[in-house]
């Protein structure tokens, strides 16, 4: 299969990829996005949104490399069609695995720092599909409207994958007084009237990361003990949907930077937004759930493989840190120290847990009715539970191993300088390298871990997918116990 994708992988009639340059045209397509109170003509008109989508870009045009074709695109088996891979349904254990590796590929091109690159949120699509013998047996509340939920979802998989769509996903409401439950309620989307083929919603969701970069948005509320029935809603939507304004976030990273000075921030950012919903029709082909508040429910368990995408980009980005503790190591010389050598150790303990914990609950996946393969959960919630954890400790870790050199950088001007730039390449080489190139490594930490990017991504990694409290929550409720308190009160001699 993929030797015929090697022989005349472009130019099938039924390679149904996008080229980056696609991608970027379509997202030229009239959506409201503001940056600093500005709507934008063009959402590639902001340098630092532009600079991110030229990331993603990249991704769609390394699925016509050699390189990377493999890891990036799949020939479809329903439909014999060659596609992007991140829409795919991982049904074996193999598959599980090449899926993954599009994981580490997708990280490995952002160093981590975007967590919902192109093939995070058809991850939540296909969560939703795996679930969808349940949302078949479920009916809508509206008289009006009777979308089929079940149908609905296995066409916006199809469209999804057929048609390379990036999107957006959010669950979580703005903030706002949390102690008055009104207040809540009144951010919720909700349906607001009933029209012939779809429904009209108000109100909104954050954060929406990465939604003006994307083609559509997938949103949900997260339900609560008596939830309105005109608040339970599920469905997606394009981003230029009539009605959907996007306000953006400021801006954190440093597009046209120099790239010895700023290798990373140089290169955008998946930004955030408030997505707010100001009437919008939703059609009923593009509604996954209309009044019924158990389907709510299953945030949690439909976004399985989101969580395993974040512990996967986790572990990934683990590495990361430990490639940069050792060459950090070998340009100062520091490597002799025992006391390094224990600092060291640490970043090499946190990313070989974080393997683990992705590999073992690859190993423990069980099959869904619907045939998809899913990760183990308790495995997964532990595992996410451990790196956000220690993540902070693990940055800490790393920029101590740095000491000076991580704040005092110069910049590539100041070497270059006539006047100054010969004492820095006297006073500053490392082991066996130059001044210069010892800011280098010292300039990519700085942008992964110091930088107002890296404070963003590490906010991002502490709650996107549930802070600790919730994780906590999780195992307590969906771990099983009753094994291991049976082998106790067996070895103990225990009866209650
Ligand atoms: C950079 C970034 C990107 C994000 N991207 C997305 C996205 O794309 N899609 C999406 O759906 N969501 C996204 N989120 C939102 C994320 O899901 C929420 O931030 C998270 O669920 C926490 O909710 P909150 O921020 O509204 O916290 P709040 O409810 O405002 O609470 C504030 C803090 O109070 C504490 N707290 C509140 N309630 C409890 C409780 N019951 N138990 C213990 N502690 C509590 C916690 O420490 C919490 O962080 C993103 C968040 C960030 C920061």
């Amino acid at each position: 299969m993929m030797e015929n994708m090697r022989r005349s992988h472009v130019t099938e009639p039924d390679c149904l990829l996008k080229t980056g340059q696609d991608f970027k045209a379509s997202l030229d397509d009239g959506r409201k996005v503001w940056v600093g109170g500005k709507l934008l003509a063009r959402v590639a008109d902001n340098p630092a949104l532009n600079a991110g989508i030229d990331i993603l870009a990249s991704m769609f045009d390394d699925q016509f490399t050699d390189e990377f074709r493999d890891v990036t695109t799949v020939r479809d088996p329903a439909s014999k069609k060659i596609v992007t891979r991140a829409w795919q349904e991982p049904k074996t254990y193999g598959e599980l695995i090449e899926r993954r590796k599009l994981i580490e590929y997708t990280t490995l091109k952002t160093a981590g720092t975007f967590g919902r690159p192109i093939d995070l949120a058809p991850t939540i699509a296909i969560g939703i599909g795996a679930h969808v013998p349940i949302f078949r047996s479920r009916r809508s509340a509206y008289d009006g409207c009777r979308p089929d939920f079940a149908e609905n979802i296995l066409r916006y998989i199809e469209y999804g994958r057929e048609n390379s769509i990036t999107a957006a996903e959010s669950l979580t409401g703005p903030q706002n007084d949390r102690s008055s439950p009104m207040a809540q309620a009144a951010s919720l989307l909700r349906v607001t009237s009933v029209e012939s083929g779809g429904v009209r919603i108000s109100g909104a969701k954050s954060v929406g990361s990465i939604a003006a970069q994307t083609h559509e948005v997938m949103f949900t509320n997260l339900g609560y003990k008596g939830t309105p029935p005109e608040a339970c809603i599920w469905g997606a939507l394009p981003i230029n949907a009539e009605g959907i304004k996007l306000v953006s976030r400021e801006m954190l990273s440093q597009p046209g930077a120099d790239p010895f000075d700023h290798p990373l921030t140089r290169r955008g950012e998946e930004a955030d937004q408030l997505i707010i919903f100001d009437n919008v029709f939703v059609p009923k082909d593009r509604i996954f759930n209309l009044g019924d508040p158990s389907l709510l429910e299953l945030s949690g368990k439909v976004t399985t493989w989101a969580h395993w995408h974040v512990l996967t980009r986790l572990a990934v980005k683990a590495e990361l840190f430990v490639g940069c503790g050792q060459i950090v190591l070998d340009v100062l010389g520091t490597g002799q120290i025992p006391a390094v050598q224990a600092m060291l150790a640490e970043l090499i303990e946190y990313a070989q847990v974080l393997k683990s914990f992705v590999i073992s609950a690859e190993v423990q996946a069980r099959h869904m009715e619907t045939g998809i393969l899913a990760p183990d959960t308790n495995l997964l919630t532990a595992g996410r539970l451990y790196s956000i954890r220690y993540y902070p400790h693990i940055i800490h870790t790393l920029q101590e191993l740095c000491g000076q050199g991580l704040v005092m950088r110069f910049g590539k001007s100041a070497f270059e300088n006539p006047d100054i730039g010969h004492h820095l390449a006297e006073l500053l080489p490392g082991r066996g390298v130059s001044g210069m190139q010892k800011e280098q490594i010292m300039n990519f930490i700085w942008d992964m871990t110091g930088s107002a990017l890296a404070n963003r991504v590490a906010l991002f990694e502490n709650v996107n997918a549930s802070p600790a409290p919730r994780l906590r929550d999780r195992l307590f409720h969906e771990f099983n116990r009753d094994e291991m308190v049976g082998k106790v009160k067996k070895i103990a001699g225990i009866e209650y």
